[in-house]
Protein backbone atom coordinates (compact mmCIF):
# COMPACT_ATOMS: atom_id res chain seq x y z
CA UNK A 1 0.00 0.00 0.00
CA UNK A 2 1.14 3.44 -1.03
CA UNK A 3 1.43 6.08 1.66
CA UNK A 4 2.80 9.48 2.61
CA UNK A 5 5.54 9.14 4.70
CA UNK A 6 5.25 11.08 8.34
CA UNK A 7 7.36 11.18 11.34
CA UNK A 8 7.01 12.77 14.85
CA UNK A 9 9.28 12.52 17.85
CA UNK A 10 9.18 14.06 21.23
CA UNK A 11 12.12 14.83 24.07
CA UNK A 12 9.55 14.21 27.02
CA UNK A 13 6.66 16.54 28.83
CA UNK A 14 6.02 18.19 31.82
CA UNK A 15 5.75 21.81 33.69
CA UNK A 16 9.52 23.55 32.77
CA UNK A 17 10.89 25.70 35.63
CA UNK A 18 10.86 28.23 33.84
CA UNK A 19 14.31 29.90 35.33
CA UNK A 20 15.76 26.96 33.77
CA UNK A 21 14.27 26.47 30.18
CA UNK A 22 16.21 30.10 29.27
CA UNK A 23 15.81 31.17 25.77
CA UNK A 24 19.43 30.14 25.00
CA UNK A 25 18.24 26.69 26.16
CA UNK A 26 15.44 26.54 24.49
CA UNK A 27 17.29 26.82 21.09
CA UNK A 28 19.77 24.48 22.22
CA UNK A 29 16.57 21.42 22.43
CA UNK A 30 14.62 23.03 19.44
CA UNK A 31 18.09 22.15 17.54
CA UNK A 32 18.34 18.94 19.00
CA UNK A 33 14.54 17.89 18.04
CA UNK A 34 15.08 19.16 14.41
CA UNK A 35 18.64 17.10 14.08
CA UNK A 36 16.73 14.18 15.53
CA UNK A 37 13.96 14.74 13.28
CA UNK A 38 15.79 15.12 10.05
CA UNK A 39 17.67 11.93 10.88
CA UNK A 40 14.33 9.72 10.43
CA UNK A 41 13.34 12.04 7.65
CA UNK A 42 16.31 11.07 5.86
CA UNK A 43 15.46 7.15 6.58
CA UNK A 44 11.98 7.83 5.32
CA UNK A 45 13.25 10.07 2.25
CA UNK A 46 15.24 7.24 0.85
CA UNK A 47 12.40 4.52 1.10
CA UNK A 48 13.47 3.26 4.04
CA UNK A 49 10.96 1.72 6.74
CA UNK A 50 9.40 3.19 9.70
CA UNK A 51 11.32 0.79 11.30
CA UNK A 52 14.71 2.08 10.84
CA UNK A 53 13.66 5.94 11.02
CA UNK A 54 12.28 5.68 14.62
CA UNK A 55 15.25 3.93 15.94
CA UNK A 56 17.52 6.24 13.96
CA UNK A 57 15.75 9.17 15.35
CA UNK A 58 15.79 8.17 18.74
CA UNK A 59 19.56 6.86 18.68
CA UNK A 60 19.63 10.32 18.52
CA UNK A 61 18.17 11.94 21.27
CA UNK A 62 19.85 9.12 23.32
CA UNK A 63 23.29 10.63 22.56
CA UNK A 64 22.37 14.62 23.47
CA UNK A 65 22.85 15.31 27.26
CA UNK A 66 19.63 17.45 27.71
CA UNK A 67 17.18 14.24 27.60
CA UNK A 68 16.95 11.60 29.91
CA UNK A 69 17.47 8.99 27.87
CA UNK A 70 20.62 7.18 27.22
CA UNK A 71 23.84 9.40 27.73
CA UNK A 72 21.41 12.34 29.74
CA UNK A 73 19.63 9.49 31.32
CA UNK A 74 18.76 10.57 35.44
CA UNK A 75 20.16 8.78 38.40
CA UNK A 76 18.69 6.72 40.45
CA UNK A 77 18.76 6.11 44.08
CA UNK A 78 21.76 3.87 44.03
CA UNK A 79 23.41 7.14 41.98
CA UNK A 80 23.93 4.71 38.57
CA UNK A 81 21.99 5.29 35.39
CA UNK A 82 19.22 2.50 34.70
CA UNK A 83 17.42 2.92 31.28
CA UNK A 84 14.19 1.12 29.68
CA UNK A 85 13.56 0.73 25.99
CA UNK A 86 10.62 -0.37 23.16
CA UNK A 87 11.02 -0.61 20.08
CA UNK A 88 6.97 -1.64 18.55
CA UNK A 89 6.75 -2.30 14.44
CA UNK A 90 3.69 -2.26 13.10
CA UNK A 91 3.71 -5.16 10.93
CA UNK A 92 2.91 -8.14 13.16
CA UNK A 93 2.84 -6.32 16.54
CA UNK A 94 6.84 -7.41 16.56
CA UNK A 95 8.14 -5.70 19.58
CA UNK A 96 10.91 -6.12 21.82
CA UNK A 97 11.75 -3.77 25.09
CA UNK A 98 14.50 -3.50 27.56
CA UNK A 99 13.79 -2.83 31.16
CA UNK A 100 16.83 -2.00 33.87
CA UNK A 101 19.66 -2.12 31.62
CA UNK A 102 22.94 0.30 32.26
CA UNK A 103 26.15 1.48 30.41
CA UNK A 104 23.93 1.09 27.11
CA UNK A 105 24.98 3.06 24.84
CA UNK A 106 21.54 3.01 22.48
CA UNK A 107 18.90 0.95 24.55
CA UNK A 108 16.56 1.43 21.70
CA UNK A 109 19.17 -0.55 19.67
CA UNK A 110 19.21 -3.27 22.13
CA UNK A 111 15.52 -3.15 22.54
CA UNK A 112 15.30 -3.93 18.75
CA UNK A 113 17.11 -6.93 19.11
CA UNK A 114 14.92 -8.24 21.82
CA UNK A 115 12.12 -8.41 19.30
CA UNK A 116 14.44 -10.02 15.86
CA UNK A 117 16.90 -12.01 18.10
CA UNK A 118 14.98 -13.63 20.91
CA UNK A 119 11.13 -15.11 20.95
CA UNK A 120 10.62 -12.49 23.65
CA UNK A 121 8.98 -9.37 24.22
CA UNK A 122 10.67 -7.35 27.16
CA UNK A 123 14.09 -8.19 29.19
CA UNK A 124 14.79 -7.09 32.38
CA UNK A 125 17.57 -6.72 34.90
CA UNK A 126 20.40 -8.92 35.18
CA UNK A 127 19.37 -11.13 32.17
CA UNK A 128 18.59 -8.00 30.03
CA UNK A 129 22.38 -6.96 31.12
CA UNK A 130 23.76 -10.18 29.91
CA UNK A 131 21.75 -10.20 26.50
CA UNK A 132 23.58 -6.51 26.30
CA UNK A 133 27.00 -8.08 26.97
CA UNK A 134 26.23 -10.86 24.07
CA UNK A 135 24.35 -9.16 21.58
CA UNK A 136 27.46 -6.86 20.71
CA UNK A 137 25.71 -3.43 21.32
CA UNK A 138 27.70 -0.81 21.80
CA UNK A 139 28.50 -0.42 25.91
CA UNK A 140 30.02 2.87 27.28
CA UNK A 141 31.87 3.68 30.43
CA UNK A 142 29.77 5.26 33.85
CA UNK A 143 31.79 8.67 33.23
CA UNK A 144 29.94 8.29 29.50
CA UNK A 145 26.50 8.86 31.56
CA UNK A 146 27.62 11.58 33.93
CA UNK A 147 25.64 14.81 33.86
CA UNK A 148 26.72 17.84 36.19
CA UNK A 149 23.25 18.86 36.00
CA UNK A 150 21.66 15.17 36.95
CA UNK A 151 23.62 14.76 39.86
CA UNK A 152 22.74 17.83 41.47
CA UNK A 153 19.68 16.82 40.72
CA UNK A 154 19.66 13.31 42.04
CA UNK A 155 21.45 14.72 45.85
CA UNK A 156 18.77 17.26 46.03
CA UNK A 157 16.23 14.17 45.51
CA UNK A 158 17.89 11.88 47.62
CA UNK A 159 18.48 15.14 50.54
CA UNK A 160 14.64 15.21 50.71
CA UNK A 161 13.95 11.66 49.76
CA UNK A 162 11.74 11.95 47.14
CA UNK A 163 11.31 10.33 43.82
CA UNK A 164 11.11 12.94 40.71
CA UNK A 165 10.05 12.76 37.42
CA UNK A 166 12.27 14.08 35.44
CA UNK A 167 9.51 16.74 34.33
CA UNK A 168 7.58 17.90 37.54
CA UNK A 169 8.99 21.32 38.13
CA UNK A 170 12.89 20.47 37.16
CA UNK A 171 13.31 18.74 33.67
CA UNK A 172 11.79 16.62 31.16
CA UNK A 173 13.58 14.08 28.97
CA UNK A 174 11.96 10.86 28.08
CA UNK A 175 12.26 10.53 24.11
CA UNK A 176 10.45 8.80 21.31
CA UNK A 177 9.43 8.76 17.38
CA UNK A 178 6.90 7.17 15.25
CA UNK A 179 6.74 7.38 12.00
CA UNK A 180 4.88 5.56 8.72
CA UNK A 181 6.89 4.99 5.94
CA UNK A 182 5.84 4.81 2.08
CA UNK A 183 4.47 1.43 2.28
CA UNK A 184 2.18 2.32 5.35
CA UNK A 185 4.06 0.46 7.81
CA UNK A 186 4.26 2.19 11.37
CA UNK A 187 6.29 2.11 14.14
CA UNK A 188 7.32 3.56 17.48
CA UNK A 189 10.44 3.72 19.89
CA UNK A 190 10.72 4.93 22.97
CA UNK A 191 13.86 5.11 25.59
CA UNK A 192 14.07 6.97 28.62
CA UNK A 193 16.19 6.70 32.32
CA UNK A 194 13.09 6.73 33.99
CA UNK A 195 12.64 9.07 37.07
CA UNK A 196 15.54 10.59 39.52
CA UNK A 197 16.08 8.44 42.56
CA UNK A 198 13.89 5.92 41.82
CA UNK A 199 13.94 2.98 43.98
CA UNK A 200 14.02 -1.32 43.80
CA UNK A 201 14.18 -2.06 40.48
CA UNK A 202 11.06 0.37 39.14
CA UNK A 203 10.38 -0.28 35.86
CA UNK A 204 8.25 2.92 33.93
CA UNK A 205 5.77 2.72 31.24
CA UNK A 206 8.36 2.74 28.38
CA UNK A 207 9.05 -0.51 28.18
CA UNK A 208 5.59 -1.55 28.32
CA UNK A 209 3.70 -2.59 25.10
CA UNK A 210 -0.07 -0.72 25.36
CA UNK A 211 1.32 2.00 28.11
CA UNK A 212 4.03 3.82 26.94
CA UNK A 213 4.84 2.20 23.33
CA UNK A 214 2.56 0.41 21.01
CA UNK A 215 2.24 0.26 16.99
CA UNK A 216 -0.21 -1.68 14.53
CA UNK A 217 -0.12 -1.02 11.06
CA UNK A 218 -4.22 -1.38 10.78
CA UNK A 219 -4.96 1.21 13.93
CA UNK A 220 -1.78 3.36 15.40
CA UNK A 221 1.89 3.75 16.42
CA UNK A 222 2.02 5.60 19.93
CA UNK A 223 5.26 6.79 22.27
CA UNK A 224 4.07 9.02 25.30
CA UNK A 225 6.06 10.17 27.99
CA UNK A 226 4.83 11.11 31.35
CA UNK A 227 4.09 9.70 34.89
CA UNK A 228 5.13 6.20 33.96
CA UNK A 229 2.61 4.23 37.11
CA UNK A 230 -0.21 6.56 35.42
CA UNK A 231 0.23 5.28 32.32
CA UNK A 232 0.30 1.69 33.11
CA UNK A 233 -2.64 2.32 35.06
CA UNK A 234 -4.38 3.35 31.98
CA UNK A 235 -2.73 1.10 29.43
CA UNK A 236 -2.67 4.75 27.39
CA UNK A 237 -1.25 3.72 24.00
CA UNK A 238 -3.62 1.08 24.31
CA UNK A 239 -6.48 2.93 24.86
CA UNK A 240 -5.82 5.17 21.89
CA UNK A 241 -5.79 1.94 19.63
CA UNK A 242 -9.01 0.68 21.49
CA UNK A 243 -11.03 3.73 20.83
CA UNK A 244 -9.70 3.67 17.03
CA UNK A 245 -10.88 -0.22 16.41
CA UNK A 246 -13.84 -0.41 18.79
CA UNK A 247 -15.46 3.11 19.04
CA UNK A 248 -14.61 4.22 15.64
CA UNK A 249 -12.82 7.45 16.75
CA UNK A 250 -10.35 9.01 14.65
CA UNK A 251 -7.02 9.14 15.81
CA UNK A 252 -6.86 12.28 17.46
CA UNK A 253 -9.49 11.98 19.35
CA UNK A 254 -8.82 8.92 20.54
CA UNK A 255 -5.47 10.45 21.73
CA UNK A 256 -6.84 13.36 23.06
CA UNK A 257 -9.23 10.95 25.47
CA UNK A 258 -6.67 9.26 26.35
CA UNK A 259 -4.30 11.71 27.70
CA UNK A 260 -7.07 14.47 28.43
CA UNK A 261 -9.87 12.16 29.94
CA UNK A 262 -9.41 10.13 33.13
CA UNK A 263 -6.08 9.63 33.06
CA UNK A 264 -5.34 14.05 33.23
CA UNK A 265 -8.53 13.78 36.10
CA UNK A 266 -6.61 11.24 37.82
CA UNK A 267 -3.47 13.57 38.18
CA UNK A 268 -1.40 11.43 35.30
CA UNK A 269 0.56 14.67 34.06
CA UNK A 270 1.96 13.95 30.30
CA UNK A 271 1.66 13.62 26.82
CA UNK A 272 2.28 11.36 23.78
CA UNK A 273 3.05 11.53 19.95
CA UNK A 274 0.55 8.88 17.17
CA UNK A 275 0.97 8.39 13.48
CA UNK A 276 -2.21 6.20 11.81
CA UNK A 277 -2.13 4.81 8.21
CA UNK A 278 -3.02 7.90 7.08
CA UNK A 279 -3.34 11.64 7.69
CA UNK A 280 -1.01 13.86 10.22
CA UNK A 281 1.29 13.01 13.07
CA UNK A 282 -0.95 14.01 16.23
CA UNK A 283 1.13 15.24 19.63
CA UNK A 284 -1.04 15.93 22.59
CA UNK A 285 -0.05 16.60 26.22
CA UNK A 286 -2.11 17.80 29.40
CA UNK A 287 0.87 19.95 31.06
CA UNK A 288 2.26 22.96 30.03
CA UNK A 289 4.51 21.49 27.23
CA UNK A 290 6.23 18.81 25.10
CA UNK A 291 9.71 18.83 23.72
CA UNK A 292 8.35 17.82 20.21
CA UNK A 293 8.85 18.17 16.44
CA UNK A 294 7.13 16.47 13.45
CA UNK A 295 6.36 16.57 9.69
CA UNK A 296 3.11 16.13 8.10
CA UNK A 297 1.88 14.64 5.10
CA UNK A 298 3.24 17.92 2.51
CA UNK A 299 6.63 17.26 3.89
CA UNK A 300 6.22 20.35 6.15
CA UNK A 301 8.74 20.55 9.74
CA UNK A 302 7.40 21.80 12.97
CA UNK A 303 9.27 22.35 16.61
CA UNK A 304 7.56 23.15 19.58
CA UNK A 305 7.79 23.25 23.42
CA UNK A 306 4.60 25.03 24.55
N1 LIG B 1 7.40 7.81 31.32
C1 LIG B 1 8.71 7.80 31.88
C2 LIG B 1 8.74 6.92 33.10
O1 LIG B 1 7.81 6.99 33.90
C3 LIG B 1 9.21 9.14 32.28
C4 LIG B 1 9.06 10.24 31.28
O2 LIG B 1 8.28 10.14 30.35
O3 LIG B 1 9.76 11.24 31.43
O4 LIG B 1 9.70 6.20 33.27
Amino acid sequence: MKANPVIAIHGGAGTPDRTLLTPEREVLYLQALQEALRIGWDVLQRGGSADDAVVEAVKSLEDCPLFNAGRGSVFNHEGIHEMDACFASGKGRLTGAVAGVRNVRHPIELARLVALRTPHVLLAGTGAQKFAEESGVELMPEEWFYDEYRYRQWQEARSQQEIWLDHGEKKWGTVGAVARDRFGHLAAATSTGGMTNKKYGRVGDTPIFGAGTFADDALCAISCTGHGEFFIRYCVAHEVAAQIRWAGRSLAQAAWNAIHGPLCLDGGEGGLIAVGPSGDPVLTFNCAGMFRAWITENGQMHAAIF
